[in-house]
């Protein structure tokens, strides 16, 4: 039985001979067949070139994700085995234990577009955040159950991105037992508590993994400030690294309640790790009139720019930030700032960090480029999966 067919516009073909995965609506001619949402197409440039074999997707911009780019791979269980095997096979070689958490598939990056599954210890959580993934969700469910021998498959399709694709947002069991309120997770000699069901993404902000593990290193004895501190990670690493004592700084009620929790279960009392709840450019100019400082800052916004036309406004928030860090940094002392905006390129991230500086009157210099956690892989034909980007800056 033939497939649907997605022919391509004149000229068109070109990204994805390249092996980048969308297809996006402007560059279709025409569609042959009807396919359903998620349905498999096969992919023919203008001329009637075989080019690719992928996911249907009739509401989105992305109208097609390609699974394949290779004629003779037919899309069906056995390719979702194969590719979960693959995804998991590369990260296997530095588990860590059974409280680890890892991700286990970064979906374009680990030719699955659209999926995303983290393992929290004995428990995995998944994102199905495109029309094709959703198409097979139950074969790969079944598939993850299988490769990691996990306790539970939970269900975070709760992204908004979701509605892009022209599905509701879900979350719930898929496979064997529910998840604790909390998962227990260890990284780098902390103690950490998750909450899959209700916290940021699937829980956790994995991709810091390795960043946080630096600022352990760097903490002996020092002051620190974990500004946009979510669940206290860095804060908690930072002590574990020998750290004096830790403010941390976050909006939200329940990541500061788990970020306690987090605190006692490590043994570190409100006297070393504090926190104020509330918004971090209010709180940080507050910090600024009362004239604290700190060996070491850290800056870990949220995305300020979800499209390309926001980089300026965002350029704007990531400035003052800064600028603030810098006022609040003693001589000597380090910041780590970030941005996990993939429209903010990292040129123009340490162009912005530069400027903070300088109107802050301070002379520094950049010791350390950081990114994702390698977990967090970027397909070299998909550049758009690299999105975190940061700057280890000492300050004179
Ligand atoms: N550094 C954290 C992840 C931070 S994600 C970690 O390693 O786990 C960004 C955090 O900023 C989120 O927890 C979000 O709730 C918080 N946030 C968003 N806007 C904020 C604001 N204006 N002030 C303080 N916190 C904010």
């Amino acid at each position: 039985m033939s497939l649907p067919t997605v022919l391509l516009k004149r000229g068109r073909d070109a990204s994805l001979r390249r092996r980048h995965p969308w297809v996006f609506s402007g560059g279709i001619a025409s569609v042959r067949g009807d396919p359903f949402p998620g349905e498999t197409v096969e992919v023919r440039a203008h001329d009637g070139r075989w080019l690719a074999r992928g996911a249907y997707s009739p509401t989105s911009q992305i109208r097609v994700r390609a699974w394949t780019f290779d004629e003779g791979q037919s899309v069906d269980r056995a390719f979702f085995r194969r590719r979960i095997e693959e995804a998991l096979a590369v990260r296997s070689a530095n588990r860590q234990g059974e409280r680890e958490a890892r991700r286990l598939v970064y979906s374009e990056s680990d030719g699955l577009p659209g999926l995303i599954v983290d393992r929290y210890g004995a428990h995995v959580v998944v994102q199905f955040l495109s029309a094709g993934s959703e198409r097979w969700r139950d074969v790969i469910v079944r598939e993850l159950a299988e490769a990691t021998a996990c306790e539970g498959v939970y269900e975070r399709s709760d992204s908004s991105g979701r509605r892009l694709e022209g599905l509701e947002e879900r979350t719930g069991v898929l496979f064997g037992v529910e998840p604790p309120d909390v998962v227990e997770i260890e990284e780098g000699g902390c103690r950490l508590l998750v909450d899959v069901r209700a916290g940021h993404k699937t829980g956790f902000y994995l991709d810091q993994r390795q960043n946080r593990a630096l600022v352990r290193e760097q903490a002996r004895d020092a002051d620190v400030l974990n500004a946009f501190s979510y669940t206290g990670g860095f804060g908690i690493a930072a002590l574990v690294g020998g750290a004096r004592a830790v403010t941390n700084v976050e909006s939200s009620g329940p990541a500061n309640e788990l970020a306690r929790r987090n605190a006692e279960l490590n043994h570190f009392g409100p006297d070393r790790f504090n926190v104020e709840e509330g918004d971090a450019f209010r709180v940080l100019r507050r910090f600024r009139d009362e004239a604290r400082s700190f060996d070491i800052v850290i800056l870990d916004p949220p995305k300020f720019a979800e499209s390309a036309a926001q980089v300026e406004r965002a350029a704007r928030g990531y400035k003052d930030l800064n600028l603030l860090a810098f006022r609040l940094l003693r001589p000597g002392g380090l910041l780590f700032t970030f941005s996990c905006s993939g429209h903010m390129k990292p040129d123009l991230f340490q162009k912005i960090v530069a400027d903070g500086a300088l109107d802050a009157g301070r002379d520094a210099r950049i010791v350390g480029w950081l990114h994702q956690a390698p977990d967090h892989p970027t397909a070299l034909a998909f550049p758009e999966a690299s999105y975190l980007k940061g700057l280890v800056v000492r300050a004179t």
